[in-house]
């Protein structure tokens, strides 16, 4: 296919990507009932949820318009063929090539990171701060984005400087080899993310004595599992919301509790969402994940090595000869309806993991516990308690609120 083409393949999709998403948002958004529906009294009450319903629209809004300049700017940059000419300019540096490479990578990363920064600083200090969730003070927002930016730039050219020297090695053949790293590279991350990158952003400490600690004992006895196993973060540094989750794997397993929602919460119900998150353990979940994710990856890369050596594919964005950096990101955006629809199973595969989590609190603890606080998590967050099903198909990692509550008092 002509380089043209191409060209207008990848902006057609950009502007099919911004349609849909848009669309989405806007059915999600009429959606939103006026008044408290029936269904939902007792589970909140008029003043939350349109509170919650005005957290929502204002979101939406906001959203829809920072996808549209995102857009029409990444059409600009896009058509105007300025990545190509950002492409000629490195490779003229006098430097090794994967030098030439991850210079070109870094201009472009750091300038949508620079273009992102505002929407990010308005979602921060404005909107939050308006609903009352924001507590993260400008130095600590500057520190949280240096640090991501190296983390993630150091993280990346390691990735990147394999999968280099991988396509010169192999050619076509690179992908099973750098698969193979990758997967190990998904585990290492798997494992030790909650010792090695969470530290960096947040304090984690074991659960101190007392009451709650008492009643977690006792729980996580009869069902054995590894108290010492079980976090406190101090989550309250950067919002009000709250939240806890499960990570790592075998002996670096970690269920983390956020102190806002220990602050929150009675022990009873504090216990009933610590045995979800034992819940996705027993389950192995996140071993399953790992495993989805080692699959995808491997289709992903087999697709890819059919098409990353075209030439075409660096001129559709303004290159005069073949750019392997260019390629990488005209075939981000041609791949991006095949991660569109891994995204919507995967989705579809966590809701049914929320569930079985959930039955398993139930059936270990207390289901009743566990609808009270999911009631409360959802009032002390805003939650939008009635979205639409297609958006929550397309998005939500979790069943909506009130199915899962639904689901506990069926129990
Ligand atoms: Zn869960």
């Amino acid at each position: 296919m002509s380089a043209q083409g191409i060209l207008m393949i990848i902006i057609g999709l950009v502007v099919f990507n911004f349609i849909i998403e848009s669309l989405l948002e806007l059915i999600n958004l009429r959606h939103q009932p006026q008044l408290l529906p029936d269904e939902l009294k007792g589970i909140s009450n008029e003043y939350t949820f349109s509170k919650a319903q005005l957290y929502h629209a204002v979101n939406t809004n906001f959203a829809l318009f920072r996808s549209l300049i995102t857009t029409v700017v990444v059409i600009a940059v896009f058509y105007s063929g300025m990545l190509g000419e950002i492409a000629m300019f490195t490779s003229d540096i006098d430097a090794h090539k994967y030098v030439q490479y991850l210079i070109f990578l870094a201009i472009v990363f750091g300038g949508s990171n620079l273009f992102s920064l505002p929407f990010s600083l308005y979602q921060t200090f404005v909107i939050e701060k308006k609903f009352g969730f924001n507590k993260t003070t400008v130095p600590l927002f500057i520190s949280d984005r240096i640090k991501s930016f190296i983390i993630t730039a150091v993280i990346g050219s390691i990735i990147l400087l394999v999968f280099f020297f991988a396509l010169d090695w192999l050619g076509e053949n690179f992908w099973w080899i750098f698969w193979l790293f990758m997967s190990l590279f998904m585990l290492v991350a798997t494992v030790f993310f909650s010792s090695w990158i969470l530290p960096l952003f947040n304090k984690l400490v074991p659960l101190e004595e007392g009451e709650l600690k008492t009643a977690i004992t006792e729980y996580t006895t009869k069902v054995n599992f590894p108290l010492e196993n079980i976090y406190v973060m101090d989550g309250s540094k950067r919002s009000s919301k709250s939240n806890a989750f499960f990570t790592g794997m075998g002996r670096k397993k970690k269920i983390v509790l956020y102190d806002t929602l220990i602050k929150n919460h009675t022990t009873e119900e504090l216990v009933a969402i610590l045995a979800h998150e034992v819940g996705h353990y027993k389950k192995k979940h996140i071993l399953k994940g790992y495993i989805v994710s080692i699959i995808q990856t491997g289709v992903i890369l087999f697709v890819l090595s059919r098409f990353i050596f075209s030439k075409e594919l660096s001129i559709a964005l303004g290159a005069k000869d073949y750019f392997l950096p260019l390629n990488i990101i005209s075939l981000g955006v041609l791949f991006s309806p095949l991660s569109m629809m891994i995204g919507i199973v995967m989705n579809a595969w966590s809701r049914k993991n929320e569930y079985e989590a959930d039955r398993y609190a139930s059936n270990t603890y207390g289901g009743v516990h566990l609808a009270k606080s999911l009631i409360k998590l959802s009032s002390d967050n805003l939650v939008n308690l009635t979205p639409h099903p297609w958006y929550v198909f397309v998005h939500y990692s979790h069943p909506p609120i009130i199915d899962r509550i639904k689901l506990l008092r069926k129990l």
